[in-house]
């Protein structure tokens, strides 16, 4: 990494916290509530590991492929990572253990087969649950009124414990429009809150990304994602 480059990483980092903490003060929310997650797909290990030395709170990753690749080339440092991409259940094993916590959990079939691969490895892994909460069909996560039975099932498994939910909401196509998303995942995070089931801790509430974070924290987010306004625009993906 070349020092311009890192100046400019740092810079929109700095700008990113600027925007964070006005956001949190207009809600009456304290900044250190919200962790910044560095949404790091199509960066590469140098990039990231700049990245890792700044200001932010940890990375996350889509394709397992490449958390894997960053991974072992200790891009992340001492970073925690986050999956926040669909998993399918044929990478399980490379993520459980390797992922602080699975943000992208949207099935009870996935569930399954990260609490069966935890429980070969010994330990236990936090999870969050998607929620497709604009209802999109072409959108991963599981519908709001799935929520119950997965969290029931989730119970009643070993070695998975649901911290909390996440969400993308439809891309807004006027600025505000995503908060009434945000409003309904704050309202489904609180009505599990505040009920005691097994297995579960309603922990963290993952929503906002560039373009809608001051409104998913007005609406009570706890990480945000951000990629753009760190790294500058993504290339386009590779064939
Ligand atoms: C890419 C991505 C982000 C970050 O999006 P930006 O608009 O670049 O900030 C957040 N969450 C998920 C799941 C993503 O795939």
């Amino acid at each position: 990494m070349s020092v311009s480059q890192t100046d400019f990483l740092k810079k929109n980092i700095a700008d990113v916290r600027t925007r964070i903490h006005a956001a949190c003060l207009a809600a009456g929310r304290s900044p250190e509530e919200v962790l910044l997650c560095a949404a790091s797909k199509t960066q590469d290990a140098d990039t990231v590991r700049a990245a890792a030395a700044l200001d932010i709170d940890l990375f996350g990753e889509n394709r397992v492929q490449e958390l894997c690749q960053k991974h072992k080339a200790g891009a992340y440092a001492a970073k925690p990572l986050h999956l926040i991409g669909h998993l399918q259940t044929n990478k399980v094993k490379q993520v459980v253990g390797r992922a602080a916590l699975i943000e992208s959990v949207d099935s009870q079939h996935l569930l399954d087969c990260i609490a069966a691969e935890a429980e070969k490895q010994g330990l236990c892994q936090d999870i969050l649950i998607e929620i497709n909460i604009g209802c999109e069909p072409s959108k991963s996560g599981i519908a709001p009124q799935a929520l119950d039975a997965l969290l029931l099932h989730a119970g009643t498994l070993g070695s998975v414990r649901v911290r909390g939910l996440m969400a993308i909401p439809p891309a807004a196509l006027t600025p505000g429009a995503a908060r009434p998303y945000f409003a309904r995942m704050r309202d489904l995070f609180e009505q599990t809150r505040c009920r005691s089931l097994p297995n579960v801790q309603m922990d963290y509430l993952s929503m906002g990304m560039s373009g809608d974070f001051e409104d998913a924290i007005a609406e009570g987010a706890n990480i945000v994602r951000v990629g753009t306004a760190i790294f500058g625009a993504r290339k386009p993906p590779a064939k």
